[in-house]
């Protein structure tokens, strides 16, 4: 996070105020696009009636927040693709009973690591043959089969006898199961609710790091390690280029639910200005696969990437060296990284492994074939990652960790690149670019990013000018300079 002065005031107040201008463009930009977006029929502008509702209803949601918290959190869940948060699970409204005594009463659990669904029912007395009876259900089934840390249950108990009266989970983000116990018969719902996705634009210029910055935006961490680990990995070295002052963009898919964000979705296109260059990324569909292209329509993924080890420093070059234990004049057929026993390597490239095993001077070895004669070497391992020889790999998995095998001085990487076998200089072989969208693909890809461009950089120069705007003011109501490295 970017450290604020705590006595600088006015520094404060100007951040306080560009971050609520920030909202102010962030609610007119999902407006705007709820609205270009939106069927016939959809409720443009509130009617009074519906904002009081809706502010009741935000009033209840509060409250049960405020009832039970924790369980309001959202939480970060990763699956592999994409990063959503959990919706906590509102308590259902009170039932109207004449009575002012509750005749049940509501646990919210969060499954933490490690706990089995067995554990988290017997520490509240439901019987196993009630979990079973639960287990055994349809909608239950498959989606209790495994649970994950952070997964939300409900537990509904009669306040007399303390039996299991309900039970109730959210199956996906657009479906909430509840289920009713009666004696020995469960009765199923499945409570649909549905998630509308928008789209907003973050921007924000680097003060200490990309991360800091980005959280402070508002971007999820899974956000962030897109753009760092998709879409600008092959372009841009987020741990030596980036400079404070350099800005990007990023519109990014908003999950709402019943007028509430939940979370956050895909990142649809953004933008990094470093050293006087901007490097642009958008998603786009082709042949059912989603990756991510620059503006002319060229895939940013690459065959391989800059190196397989991330926070090594590069310790030997390519070419002719006096060998560092055998004293002799020999080639030195790849590079070395230095790096820690047991920091990881990856798959500079989607592979199939060829070698997995021991070599007599590089040790621990794998070796990677990525088609079109081009294969990788990994020397010196410390042991090896859960791979088999003849299996496929895919570019940035690991393969291994860094050690010391064979004949080497200290924990290294060494790594060779091959072309038709004969050896290349991994930091300077150049690969051939990726195929260009072409055609009609090319043209619905134009069609499709123009406006999300434009959207952009629309907004940027909203964020800017205001940024200016409220800049000004400070240093007028201050009625001393502000220090240059206020000025971001
Ligand atoms: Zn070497």
């Amino acid at each position: 996070m970017t450290p604020l002065d705590p006595a600088s005031a006015t520094e404060r107040n100007r951040l306080v105020r560009l971050s609520n201008l920030d909202h102010v463009a962030a609610g007119e930009a999902r407006a705007a696009q709820a609205a270009a977006a939106a069927p016939r029929g959809f409720r443009g502008r509130w009617t009074r009636r519906q904002w009081l509702q809706a502010s009741l209803l935000g009033t209840t949601a509060a409250l049960v927040c405020a009832l039970v918290p924790g369980f309001s959190s959202a939480m970060q869940v990763h699956d592999g693709k994409a990063h959503m948060a959990t919706m906590a699970l509102a308590l259902p409204p009170a039932p109207e009973r004449d009575e002012a005594v509750p005749t049940s009463r509501w646990e919210l659990v969060t499954v933490e690591s490690g706990q089995t669904l067995g554990e988290i029912f017997a520490a509240r007395g439901v019987p196993v043959a009630t979990l079973h009876r639960i287990l055994e259900t349809e909608s239950a089934s498959t989606a209790l089969a495994r649970i994950r840390p952070g997964t939300e249950l409900g537990f509904e108990f009669d306040s007399a006898d303390g039996s299991l009266l309900g039970f109730q989970f959210d199956r996906s983000q657009t479906e909430r199961i509840e289920l009713a116990v009666a004696g020995d018969t469960i009765t199923e719902q499945v409570i649909e609710r549905p998630v509308e996705v928008h789209t907003t634009v973050v921007t924000g210029e680097i003060r200490n790091s990309l991360y800091g910055s980005a959280r402070q935006a508002g971007l999820t961490p899974g956000a962030i390690a897109t753009l760092t680990d998709r879409i600008f990995q092959y372009d841009i070295d987020f741990a030596r280029q980036i400079q404070p002052g350099d800005r990007y963009s990023v519109m990014i898919e908003e999950l709402w639910r019943e007028g509430e964000r939940v979370g956050s979705g895909e990142v649809v296109a953004a933008t990094f200005t470093t050293g006087g260059r901007t490097f642009t990324g958008f998603r786009f569909e082709h042949d059912g696969k989603v990756e991510y292209y620059d503006a002319d329509g060229r895939p940013l993924k690459r065959s391989f990437i800059r190196s397989p080890i991330e926070f090594a420093r590069l310790s030997s070059r390519f070419g002719s060296r006096r060998h560092p234990i055998l004293g002799t004049m020999r080639m030195h057929n790849g590079v070395d990284y230095a790096a820690r026993t047991g920091t990881p390597i990856m798959a500079a490239g989607d592979a199939r492994v060829q070698f997995r095993g021991r070599q007599r001077g590089y040790g621990n070895t794998v070796i990677l074939d990525h088609g079109k004669g081009h294969t990788t070497l990994y020397a010196h391992m410390s042991r090896f990652a859960n791979i088999r020889q003849g299996e496929r790999v895919r570019q940035g998995q690991v393969i291994g960790y860094v050690g010391a095998t064979g004949l080497a001085t200290g924990p290294h990487l060494h790594y060779e690149f091959r072309v038709n076998g004969k050896h290349r200089d991994p930091l300077k072989v150049t690969m051939p670019p990726p195929e260009p969208l072409k055609g009609e693909a090319l043209a619905r890809f134009k069609a499709e990013t123009a406006p999300t461009l434009a959207r952009i950089q629309q907004y940027e120069q909203l964020h800017y000018a205001r940024q200016q705007a409220a800049q000004a003011p400070a240093i007028a109501s201050a009625g001393q300079a502000v220090p240059a490295a206020d000025r971001g």
